[in-house]
Formats: C-alpha cells, sequence, structure tokens
C-alpha cells in the first residue's frame, strides 16, 4: 500500500516558463516554493514569484544539473518535493533515487521507469512485450557498421539511426539507400557521443510521411490508469517540434480509439505511475507503432489542459502525494481544439539559429481563449546558454475552424522586438490551406518553408 504524505514544500528544479507553471501550479494548491537559478539567470521571472530563491554558482547550465547541490538546498530550505519539469534532471533516473534516498518526494515516475525509458532500445523492446506495435529494427545497440549495414539490408531501405539514449531529434540520420549508409552512420555515432556521451545507435524503418501521435497518460500508485487525449505533434522543424494540437484534427476514430487501448493497457501492465507521454507515428495506411515514451511533463501538455480541463503539473503533485485519481476514465470530457506554438527567439535569416538578446517591447495576446506561458518581459535579456523558446501561447476554441482563425487574431497581437522570432513563421503556418484543412504530417514544414519565404 502506498503511504499518502502532504507535500508542502517544492524545489523547483528548473528555470524558465515550465519555472513559473510549477510555481503557479504550487500556489494554488497552497504549496511554499523555492526557486534556483544560475549566475546568468538571476533576472528570471521565476525568481521573483517563488517564495524563496537560491543561486547556484559556476557554470551557467550545470547549476541545474548538479544534483547533489539541488538536493542538500532542497533539504536545507526543508522541502519535502521536487519538481523537475522537462530537460535538465527530469529524465534522470538516479536523481529520482537520490531524492528518494535523501527523504524527498521525487515529483514524477518511478526511476525503474524513467530507466527503462531512458534507453529507446529496451523501452521498444518492454512496449512490444505488452502488445505495442513498433517499427521493425535492431533491438541492441550497434557499433558495428558491417553488422550494422547488414541489418539495413534486411530492413530495407529507407531506415533510421537514432541515438540510443537521444533526445531532441540529435544523432537521429535518414539513409535512403544503401551507398550512404556509412557516413551517416559514422556522423551519427559521432554526434550521439558528443551529445549524449554514449556513442550507442540504432536502426529502425524510417515511415515516409508519418503524423506524429503522442497520448498523454495518468496513472496514481494505485493501478488506476487513464489516457487525457492524443496531441498531433507533426509541425515539426528537424524533428522537433513546433506547433502542438489537441486533439488531432485528422485522425480516424477507430485509431484513437485503438492508440488510447493500446496506451492505457501497457502502462496498466508496466505498472506505470504518474504522468507520461506515449509517442507514435502514423503512416499514410493509418498503421500506428510506438517510437519513445517522456516520462515527464511535456512543454506542450498545455493542449491537454486546455480541453479536458485537468491541471497536469497539479495532478502530477497529488499523484506523488499518494492521492488516488478522483475521476475515471469516463470523467474526462474534451471540449473544442487547443493549438500551442512554441515562439522562439531565433533568426529565420540565420536557418533559424538560436538569437539570444535583450527584448526592447514584449506584448502578449490575451482575450478569449488565450493562454501564455512565458518567463520574459521587456527589457529582459534572453542568456545565450539555454533553449531558445521564450513563451508558449495556447489557444482554444470550440471548432478546428474557430480555433485556427483565433490563432490567427493572437499571433497578431503578439510584439516580440530586439531580438528575431519564429513569429513571422508561425503566422504563415495558421493561414496554410494545408494547415486549415488538417493536411500536415512531419514533413510538412520542410516543404512549405521555401514557400513561406
Ligand atoms: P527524439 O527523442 O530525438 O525527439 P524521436 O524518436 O522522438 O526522437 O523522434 C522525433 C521525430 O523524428 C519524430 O516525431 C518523427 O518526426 C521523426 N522520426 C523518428 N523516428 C522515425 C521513423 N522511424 N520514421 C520516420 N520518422 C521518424
Amino acid at each position: 500500500m502506498a503511504r499518502t504524505k502532504k507535500i508542502k514544500k517544492v524545489l523547483v528544479a528548473n528555470r524558465g516558463e515550465v519555472a513559473t507553471r510549477i510555481i503557479r501550479a504550487c500556489k494554488e494548491l497552497g504549496i511554499k516554493t523555492v526557486a534556483i537559478y544560475s549566475e546568468a539567470d538571476s533576472n528570471g521571472i521565476w525568481v521573483k514569484k517563488a517564495d524563496e530563491a537560491y543561486m547556484i554558482p559556476g557554470d551557467p547550465i550545470r547549476a541545474y544539473l548538479n544534483f547533489y547541490k539541488i538536493v542538500d538546498l532542497a533539504k536545507q530550505t526543508r522541502c519535502d518535493g521536487i519538481h523537475p519539469g522537462y530537460g535538465f534532471l527530469s529524465e534522470n533516473a538516479d536523481f529520482a533515487s537520490y531524492c528518494e534516498k535523501r527523504g524527498l518526494i521525487f515529483i514524477g515516475p518511478k526511476p525503474e521507469h524513467i530507466a527503462l525509458f531512458g534507453d529507446k532500445i529496451a523501452s521498444k523492446k518492454a512496449m512490444k512485450e505488452v502488445g505495442v506495435p513498433v517499427l521493425p529494427g535492431t533491438d541492441e545497440p550497434i557499433t558495428d557498421i558491417d553488422y550494422a549495414k547488414k541489418i539495413a539490408r534486411e530492413i530495407g531501405f529507407p531506415v533510421i539511426i537514432k541515438a540510443a539514449y537521444g533526445g531532441g531529434g540529435r544523432g537521429m540520420r535518414i539513409v535512403e539507400k544503401e551507398s550512404d549508409f556509412e557516413e551517416l552512420f559514422r556522423s551519427a555515432t559521432a554526434e550521439a557521443e558528443k551529445f549524449f556521451g554514449k556513442g550507442d545507435v540504432f536502426i529502425e524503418k524510417y515511415v515516409k510521411n508519418p503524423r506524429h501521435i503522442e497520448i498523454q497518460i495518468m496513472a496514481d500508485k494505485y493501478g488506476n490508469v487513464i489516457h487525457l487525449g492524443e496531441r498531433d505533434c507533426s509541425i515539426q522543424r528537424r524533428h522537433q517540434k513546433i506547433v502542438e494540437i489537441a486533439p488531432s484534427p485528422r485522425l480516424n476514430d477507430e485509431v484513437r480509439r485503438e492508440l488510447y487501448r493500446v496506451a492505457v493497457k501497457s502502462m496498466f501492465k508496466l505498472g506505470y505511475e504518474s504522468v507520461g507521454t506515449l509517442e507514435f507515428l502514423v503512416d499514410e495506411d493509418d498503421n500506428f507503432y510506438f517510437i519513445e515514451m517522456n516520462t515527464r511533463l511535456q512543454v506542450e501538455h498545455t493542449v491537454t489542459e486546455t480541453v479536458t480541463g485537468v491541471d497536469l503539473v497539479q495532478r502530477m503533485i497529488q499523484i506523488a502525494e499518494g492521492t488516488r485519481l478522483p475521476f475515471l476514465q469516463e470523467d474526462i470530457k474534451f471540449r473544442g481544439y487547443a493549438i500551442e506554438f512554441r515562439i522562439n527567439a531565433e533568426d529565420p535569416d540565420k536557418n533559424f539559429a538560436p538569437s539570444p538578446g535583450k527584448i526592447t517591447s514584449y506584448y502578449s495576446p490575451g482575450g478569449p481563449g488565450v493562454r501564455i506561458d512565458a518567463a520574459v518581459y521587456k527589457d529582459y535579456i534572453i542568456p545565450p546558454y539555454y533553449d531558445s523558446m521564450i513563451a508558449k501561447l495556447t489557444v482554444w476554441a470550440l471548432s478546428w475552424e474557430q480555433t485556427v482563425n483565433r490563432a490567427k487574431r493572437a499571433l497578431d497581437e503578439f510584439q516580440v522586438r530586439g531580438v528575431p522570432t519564429n513569429l513571422p513563421l508561425l503566422r504563415q503556418i495558421v493561414r496554410d490551406k494545408d494547415f486549415l484543412a488538417g493536411k500536415f504530417d512531419t514533413s510538412y514544414l520542410d516543404r512549405k518553408l521555401p514557400k513561406f519565404r
């Protein structure tokens, strides 16, 4: 039987908009918060929003990764829980275990599940065993190039090479034909080594023009597992999501139901706990395949919150406290459509390279059906060390068409000056006929970009 323990004070082990998001959730639950920040982040808005805030000196990135220091600070400030947000320590199983060892509640899944799903090969295997379709591919990491080539030939080109312990689209290479294989295999391995410290890669069948559909899962400590619907994250640039939608405007109902069924069943079988997301690719014939699972809160959770009315961050905290889910699957009602736009400080004229610097003027949209999650303001200087996302705009309306119209209006209201952003690109996407018609897959943006310029 799981224990129940009310969390009274949370250390937020993150920065930026997600730190603000977590602090907001805590405030509404009457939970005190402790923020951390690096030397480069002393002007961060989350630093002011928390009840207490402490600087972690030294390297600006390592400040958010130094888990011994972070846990020490949580103990010194008498916190009883730690929320890792997304990125940084959020999918570090050792961190989760260490929190528990020091008597802190890690607000997230069990370390064993973080470890399992952090390994893309092991997680595909585990999901296959519980009846979830996966793409044909290697079931162990490969380093030998001749063996790799043999496997690729067996799977049949095109194939995709992926970093076994990767993320963020890094260490990934699409190989159209055998003659390109060796070169791309070498560069994938080198990139995986550089970014993840492990050069291990695996190979799987490459799906042409798939849609990226992911299922939001929520599970308590008592075996109650529900889903909160899907998100369509097909609008990507270089395999990185930019626009996310709930529900998918063009998904066959039968496929949708089947995705929900396998997602809930597999998570029940594995004994998963907390929130989590199962990512699938859906091919042109509506076959679907599991690609990976994210054992954390995701950037795009806002669209799910908007169409279901469920606060995912508050639920995560309450699940970690040992509270039972207060609703059944049939209590979850989906209403309308939500679209989230990632506003990134990046320069469209420099191939979307990050464009840190000072925001000289900032005006965010409002009015009905508009939600903003941001951590920037006028005169804020975006530091160069972190992700380029500066704000998220989430719009909601009852019909798909109304939602797209609202998105146009809200994106037009949005003003960020001083640094280039991807706002002009987002405005073009929502004015595109194919977008309105729901005709998009993961190759949509690469296809459209030359026409948008
Ligand atoms: P990461 O963890 O690096 O984000 P994912 O495995 O989640 O990598 O894949 C990210 C994106 O890459 C997917 O949304 C999709 O666009 C593309 N992708 C991944 N695997 C395949 C595949 N087998 N076939 C086609 N596209 C793929």
